[in-house]
């Protein structure tokens, strides 16, 4: 099977070996079977935040497919191959609070840990209480806390050491409680007509993120080319205050600054791209293209190739680069391709 039959963005050729595990016995069979005849191995949830290369994959492609959710009291265990957005929705449904801004995103629970995905002011790592793993060094199930799992924004112990874990089940801490915590996005606010820092009902929250996402083509949508995508393609960059600075004197318009805890500063990719002179729907309308909603997301309206879209994404960020001496880093996982080069 192509891999591009199970990836967002339409891209990938074929896996040397395609294994579905139903059960954590199953995965982790799977994993030690490929470790023990040293073949290379991808484990894939949604293919939502992977870029595959044209020619394949090499060895096993591992689709993990576990199911089951368990409660201890306000700790929610889910098995990694459940879908994350439909678990999110359950949630909702019985008033359990701290994911909701998270609505919309697609791809499975188990992926949720690995670059600690986060919209609209919050983060899975807020909530996370527990991550059973198989580790892969250590041949062994291992239950890390959230302080072993390194979480950063959009990333985590994980995302550092690529390949080590797999992720078996994630422990939510979701209390009952009819209003979320402060919100901390101004645009998710307003939608609400609510003030940032107030409280909101699940139920309306989860209605106004999906109605802001699905505005910018961030809810997947068959119908809809700007949704075949990878979600958001580069991170924010977090700059050292006197870069931060640099990029001001740069600049003819001021560049949005949102100031990190530890004196840093984070700015928009999307604003340095359209700056840098990339406008929505830039490329082929029946390839690769920008997204005609948004600069964030690269798209393949159909007829797109891995190659095309690292190339265009190449010319973002050198462009980038260039015009304001910032260094954009790609959020999706490339897999047998290189970046930056
Ligand atoms: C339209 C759209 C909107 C998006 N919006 C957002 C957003 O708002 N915020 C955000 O953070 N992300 C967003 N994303 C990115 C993506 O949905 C998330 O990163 C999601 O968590 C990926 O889940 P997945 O199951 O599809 O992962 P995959 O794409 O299958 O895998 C991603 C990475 O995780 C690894 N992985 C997957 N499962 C496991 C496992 N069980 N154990 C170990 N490693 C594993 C894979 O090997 C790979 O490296 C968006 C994507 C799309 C297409």
């Amino acid at each position: 099977m192509e891999l591009r039959e199970l990836t967002t963005l339409g891209l990938g050729g074929p896996a040397g070996a395609l294994v579905e595990a139903r059960t954590d016995d199953e995965v982790v069979a799977a994993v030690r079977a490929a470790d023990a005849a040293g073949e290379p191995l991808l484990v894939l949830g949604g293919g939502s935040n992977v870029v595959v290369a044209d020619d394949g994959v090499p060895g096993t492609v591992l689709l993990v497919r576990t199911t089951g959710v368990s409660r201890d009291g306000d700790v929610v265990h889910v098995a990694a191959g459940e879908p994350w957005d439909a678990f999110l929705a359950r949630c909702v449904e019985h008033g359990r609070a701290g994911i909701e801004c998270l609505s919309g995103i697609p791809g499975s629970i188990g992926a949720t840990p690995i670059q600690n995905v986060g919209a609209y002011g919050q983060e899975v790592a807020e909530t996370i209480a527990g991550v059973r793993v198989w580790d892969r060094r250590a041949a062994r199930i291992d239950e890390l806390g959230p302080a072993d799992c390194g979480f950063g924004y959009r990333t985590s112990s994980f995302k550092r050491e690529p390949g080590r874990w797999v992720v078996l089940r994630v422990s939510f801490r979701l209390p009952h409680a009819e209003l979320s915590g402060p919100i901390r996005y101004a645009e998710l606010a307003r939608e609400l007509g609510v003030s940032v820092g107030a409280g909101a009902p699940l139920p309306a929250i989860r209605s106004a993120v999906l109605g802001l996402r699905a505005g910018k083509g961030m809810v997947l949508d068959p119908a809809d080319p700007d949704t075949r995508s990878a979600g958001s393609f580069f991170t924010n960059p977090v700059l050292e205050a006197d870069e931060f600075a640099a990029l001001q004197a740069r600049s003819a318009d001021a560049p949005p600054g949102w100031p990190e805890p530890d004196g840093r500063v984070k700015t928009s990719a999307a604003w340095l791209i359209e700056h840098a002179g990339f406008h929505r729907g830039d490329g082929r309308p029946d390839g690769i293209a920008i997204s005609t909603k948004h600069v964030l997301a690269l798209t393949n309206r159909g007829q797109g190739s891995a190659d095309e879209l690292l190339a265009l994404a190449r010319r973002i960020a050198t462009t980038v680069h260039d015009t304001f001496g910032v260094t954009l880093h790609p959020e999706p996982v490339f897999v047998n391709l290189p970046w930056p080069a």
